[in-house]
């Protein structure tokens, strides 16, 4: 699959969103009216750092100038439908589309800034086996603006909002599945006239699309997260409908020539399933086919929910697990999911409104 192959389509407005326009389009398309370039620094400035959603707050532009964009553009924006809190202070947010589709993005709270986890599709085709976002099957991708915008939103809708610093593409979704849209999201995300997310604060996290990977490192700076969970190719397949077209070992080499700065690492996602996945010979196996990779590895004991056919590990395995992989010398941590008395742990985004809700 190529980048060009996937498209960029709004269909809810004959208008063209400026939301999905990165500063260098916007500046085109002023020109086009004849305008200054710095306008468009202006607008976008409005849009994502004021949280603008109208023409008319956009004081600095005259009236005349309002009227003529506002002919040939709109700006779209999320609607948050709900904001849950967790007892450990992590919150999940749903949003509601302008088709009505939802989709979640978790705040999570580090010790000095907060995190968002934020969402690339509505739902998932990835089929992973331990994943509920996956089980809920695949919608739509999320367009460059419904990615930007859960930022904007949460950061102009909760007390955390203004020191979110660090961005994770970790919620519904593959993003590396909807390619191009979030590559113009990463784009709009790190502009110093956009919500200015510094590039080196932006993970993406992928099931491993493997040609994807080598694309997302020449396009972008960002950092880059593989859910690897497995050790072995039959374990992988099992786990990660994926691995059958793109194998552990294809998987590894193109991370080891991902371009990255010095001193930077891939992290390795690894969920442990009691029996499955998480003996001390899956870590000795894991220690030898990552020689060579700068990596770090986040071990995430898996989420039971109800009706998963998979079980979490006692923490002795969990601990033993971990130091195999410290006694080869990685930096290994054990994650333990945030949120979960709110569905708002790793893959339990479902992007759901509760039945029950009157949500019109
Ligand atoms: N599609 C991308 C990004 C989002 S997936 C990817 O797979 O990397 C969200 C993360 O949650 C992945 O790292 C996945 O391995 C993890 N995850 C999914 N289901 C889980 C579960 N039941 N318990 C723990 N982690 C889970
Ligand atoms: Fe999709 Fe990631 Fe869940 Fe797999 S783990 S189904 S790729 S969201």
């Amino acid at each position: 699959m190529k980048p060009s192959e996937v498209l960029c389509v709004d269909t809810t407005s004959d208008k063209p969103d400026l939301k999905n326009m990165t500063l260098d389009e916007i500046e085109s398309f002023i020109a086009g009216l004849g305008k200054q370039k710095y306008r468009a620094q202006q607008i976008m400035k409005w849009m994502h750092q004021a949280g603008v959603t109208s023409f008319d707050e956009m004081s600095n532009l005259s009236k005349t100038f309002r009227a003529e964009i506002e002919s040939q553009v709109r700006i779209s924006s999320l609607i948050i439908e709900k904001i849950q809190a967790s007892r450990d202070g992590t919150k999940k947010i749903l949003f509601r589309l302008e088709d009505n589709n939802c989709i979640e993005s978790v705040l999570i709270r580090e010790k000095n800034h907060w995190t968002l986890c934020m969402s690339t599709q509505v739902g998932c085709q990835m089929g992973c086996r331990f994943c509920l976002t996956g089980k809920g099957g695949f919608t739509r991708n999320l367009l460059p603006s419904e990615i930007v915008d859960q930022i904007t939103m949460a950061r102009f809708n909760t007390p955390e909002g203004d020191n979110i610093k660090n961005i994770v593409m970790m919620g519904m979704g593959e993003p590396l599945a909807n390619y191009k849209n979030t590559v113009q999201a990463i784009k709009i995300i790190t502009n110093d006239y956009g919500p200015a997310v510094s590039p080196r604060k932006v993970t993406v996290s992928t099931c491993g699309i493997v040609p994807m990977i080598e694309h997302l490192g020449n396009d972008t700076p960002v950092n880059l997260a593989v859910s690897l969970n497995a050790s072995d190719n039959e374990t992988r397949n099992m786990l990660m409908p994926i691995n059958r077209i793109y194998p552990i070992e294809s998987l590894i080499e193109a991370c080891r020539t991902f371009p990255m700065p010095r001193r930077r690492r891939i992290t390795f996602e690894y969920i442990l399933i009691a029996g499955v996945n998480d003996s001390p010979n899956d870590a000795e196996r894991l220690a030898r086919i990552m020689k060579g990779v700068p990596c770090k590895f986040n071990l995430i004991p898996f989420n039971e929910y109800p009706e998963s056919e998979f079980t979490t590990p006692g923490d002795e395995r969990i601990d033993a697990f971990q130091n195999v992989l410290i006694k080869h010398r990685y930096t290994a941590v054990t994650r333990k999911s945030k949120g979960r008395d709110i569905l708002a742990a790793c893959g339990q985004l479902r992007g759901q409104v509760e039945k029950h809700e009157n949500v019109s």
